[in-house]
């Protein structure tokens, strides 16, 4: 049995020709009926024939995950913690914006980067995530929407959730192209991001598939020392590896890349670091995502304080540096990465 959010368009059009001889109009069919009308069950898709339908369940399954828990902040940010068959439960987040409402997707279960400051890394591994489990994450998602208020729906998507994106290749980008699909959600490549902490190779490999998507790289410290502190794939790929991939990447798409850095006290948020890292980013097609650090009980980092955020964004910015000081989203309810599973773990 199969469950049938794995297939993107074109791999289901295969498999129904090769499990059951279809035609390539019933993958298109059926996704018309689980991702425009989210029917989630094959006698209701009801002009495929009966014959088809009883076919298609021998073979087949369509299955979300289940609201585990789900935790609605003032901001009218809402998280839930989604369980799949086996019991693993992962984050998926709901942010509102002006200009639509984005869905945060875990990628893993659990995380092996192992960086010093996040709370993922702290509940290693345990397996990866299934397409069927990030497309089930949205679709869930879009649901608690619709219940809200009809309508409403996913217009944007981060996978910033749980887990390294890039450790989990195929599935995500398969899962990317669900989500972009036409007959599927819909949802335009400039409108979903990827971020990754820098495997080299992953990011190499993502700019030859030209798709238009959003690449968010972790950068976090300007320089060696500091980063393979915080992130011990720097030690693996380090900074100068990592910028030769991003370079690659910005010349074959002609994207402009987002860095993500977090302001930690005392450790990476002097005006030095800022000018190393304003050095480090001359003349790249890049914007810069500045994060103010969301302090965690088990770790020994501290958030930078307001001045010296303040202080290293006007730097940047007098350096011509394109930044943003990322908004914060549902303090109020844990939303600081890897939190809410670590504590229903507990
Ligand atoms: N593994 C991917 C995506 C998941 S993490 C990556 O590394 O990009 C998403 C982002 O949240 C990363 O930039 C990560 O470094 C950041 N992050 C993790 N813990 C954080 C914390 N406590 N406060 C602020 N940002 C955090």
């Amino acid at each position: 049995m199969k469950n049938i959010l794995n297939f993107t368009l074109e791999k289901l059009k295969d498999d129904l020709f090769a499990t059951l001889g279809e035609k390539p109009y019933r993958a298109k069919q059926i996704f018309r009926w689980i991702y425009e009308k989210r029917v989630y069950d094959f006698d209701k898709m009801s002009d495929i024939s009966l014959k088809t339908r009883d076919a298609l369940k021998e073979h087949y399954f369509i299955s979300l995950p289940t609201i585990f828990t789900k935790k609605v902040a003032k901001d009218g940010t809402v998280k839930i913690l989604a369980e799949f068959e086996d019991g693993e439960k992962v984050e998926s987040v709901i942010m509102r914006y002006r200009y639509g409402t984005a869905a945060c997707i875990s990628s893993q279960v659990g995380c092996n980067m192992n960086c010093a400051f996040c709370a993922s890394g702290m509940l290693k591994k345990r397996r990866n995530l299934f397409t069927s489990e990030m497309v089930g994450q949205v679709l869930l998602l879009n649901k608690i929407l619709e219940e809200e208020n009809k309508g409403d729906r996913i217009t944007h998507i981060v996978v910033m959730g749980t887990g390294e994106p890039f450790d989990n290749y195929e599935n995500v980008v398969d899962f990317i192209y669900i989500m972009n699909e036409p007959f599927g959600l819909q949802i335009g490549a400039r409108h979903i991001t990827v971020s990754t902490c820098g495997l080299v190779p992953e990011i190499i490999k993502f700019s030859s598939l030209n798709l238009q998507v959003n690449l968010a790289i972790s950068l976090h410290a300007p320089n060696d020392e500091t980063r393979n502190m915080l992130m011990p794939i720097n030690r693996a790929y380090p900074i100068t590896a990592l910028m030769d991939a991003i370079n690659t990447y910005v010349q074959k798409t002609n994207r402009r890349l987002t860095f993500e850095y977090i302001l930690i006290k005392n450790v990476n948020d002097s005006l030095k670091d800022a000018k190393q890292l304003a050095d480090l980013l001359h003349g790249l097609n890049c914007y810069i995502n500045l994060i103010p650090y969301n302090p965690i009980i088990e770790k020994p980092f501290e958030r930078s304080e307001e001045n010296s955020i303040k202080e290293f964004f006007e730097y940047l910015n007098k350096r011509h540096i394109t930044c943003t000081i990322r908004k914060e989203f549902g303090s109020d309810i844990d939303a600081a990465c890897g939190q809410l599973r670590a504590k229903v773990k507990e």
